[in-house]
């Protein structure tokens, strides 16, 4: 348990933080892509300065940066946490009114002017909060617990080990911007965030550790045609839309986003565009098993060689294939003392670690591929992304726990 201070200084940094609107832009070619993030950022470089860490700096991208050297000469680790700065394009973050429920009694929460209700039937997981302290928006716009709970999270940790005096290892701090449009990663400065391994505070139900996500590539097929009158047409158009029509036949038709879950891997055809001239296919393609994924990609690339040499096209179909982001457990499983320590802690402070992969990606898995293992750690938020996201202010609290205790590094 955490005293009633730190529980009130957890509640109070996270309403603070989300009455900063940092929605990220989609389509936005430099991070931050709002002011928001700028400002929430600044507002972090006073706070973790207040807090007496080191080498605090914000750099032009709103990355937020900082360090707290050990204080116990036998802790020789350097462990990360981030967490990020937006909010999801999906919905508004602009003038959040979040709402504090107490000793949430169970049924129906009826949001703002009850125009919009949270409940236990489409959302099974409440029936689990019964008794705690949550807090919602108010129905018109998103809450921001994705992931300003994971922030507020970090800062109190660090608040509670600075007062107590709590022996602790070598922590580096990270927030980023742009990570819902999986942009801001790509301004993280590695060199400066030297660490054994680190943690995204990114995660939803209390317990998640996350350190499996799929491998994930962009394929673009482009089939080209040649318009002419269709009352005389015969012998001379060819339509590139029946193309493209007969080359999604092709596909395994269970091998889908709305047909898979666990750990199957997918196609999914994700924009279909142009017209008889062109068309363009853009298909996301993934798979948590590397030689899977290997095999995925292969079998476009075989595809549209057969379905060039069967159509004989005067002007082929185009292939491009882009790798997005890599399972991060091929680095993680490199690094088992990332997993084991948050197990460890998790059970130290009476939670159950429920390991869960992630069918999608995370800046961790970006980390991963730069070679810094960065498995996720949950936030106790829910239905992140929508106006129905909520957060519990005792699964919060658990993470506080968890990150202090992780942080002791006890048995490494
Ligand atoms: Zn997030």
């Amino acid at each position: 348990m955490i005293s009633q201070i730190d529980k009130t200084e957890l509640l109070e940094r996270f309403l603070h933080y989300v009455s900063f609107d940092t929605q990220s832009k989609p389509n936005a070619k430099h991070s931050p892509s709002s002011v928001g993030q700028m400002k929430l950022a600044m507002q972090l470089q006073k706070e973790l300065i207040q807090l007496g860490l080191e080498n605090v700096e914000v750099s032009k991208y709103a990355v937020v940066t900082a360090f707290l050297p050990a204080n116990d000469p036998n802790l020789t680790k350097t462990i990360g946490l981030i967490a990020h700065l937006d909010t999801s394009p999906q919905c508004s973050g602009k003038n959040v009114r979040p709402e504090v429920i107490e000793q949430y009694r169970g049924g129906d929460i009826a949001l703002g002017i009850g125009e919009e209700f949270i409940s236990p039937v489409y959302y099974s997981f409440m029936q689990k909060l019964v008794g705690q302290t949550l807090i919602v928006a108010d129905g018109t716009t998103l809450l921001g617990a994705d992931n300003k709970a994971g922030i507020a999270e970090i800062m109190t940790a660090l608040s509670i080990l600075q007062k107590e005096n709590i022996p602790h290892c070598n922590i580096r701090v990270a927030f980023t911007p742009d990570e819902e449009i999986g942009l801001g990663i790509h301004y993280f400065p590695m060199e400066k965030f030297s660490c054994d391994w680190a943690y995204t505070i990114d995660g939803g139900e209390v317990g998640e550790l996350e350190y499996e996500n799929f491998n994930a590539a962009t394929a673009k097929v482009r089939f080209f045609g040649r318009s002419i009158h269709p009352g005389y047409a015969k012998g001379k158009m060819v339509n590139a839309l029946t193309l493209a029509c007969e080359f999604q036949q092709i596909f395994p038709v269970d091998e889908v986003p709305e047909k898979t879950d666990g750990k199957a891997g997918f196609y999914h055809l994700e924009d279909f565009s142009g017209d008889i001239e062109q068309v363009e296919l853009t298909y996301l393609i993934r798979d948590f098993d590397e030689q899977n994924f290997a095999q995925r990609k292969a079998f476009i690339k075989s595809q549209v060689e057969k379905f060039n040499a069967k159509k004989g096209l005067k002007k082929p179909i185009e292939l491009e294939i882009q790798d997005s982001y890599q399972n991060m457990y091929d680095v993680v499983k490199n690094v088992p003392q990332s997993i084991e320590l948050a197990d460890r802690a998790m059970k130290a402070v009476g939670v159950k670690p429920s390991h869960k992969p992630i069918r999608g990606g995370t800046d961790g898995a970006f980390l991963a591929s730069k070679g810094l293992a960065c498995p996720n750690i949950f936030t106790g938020g829910y239905n992140f992304h929508s106006k129905h996201e909520l957060v519990s202010l005792q699964g919060m609290e658990n993470t506080v726990q968890v990150i202090i205790e992780m942080l002791k590094c006890k048995g490494l």
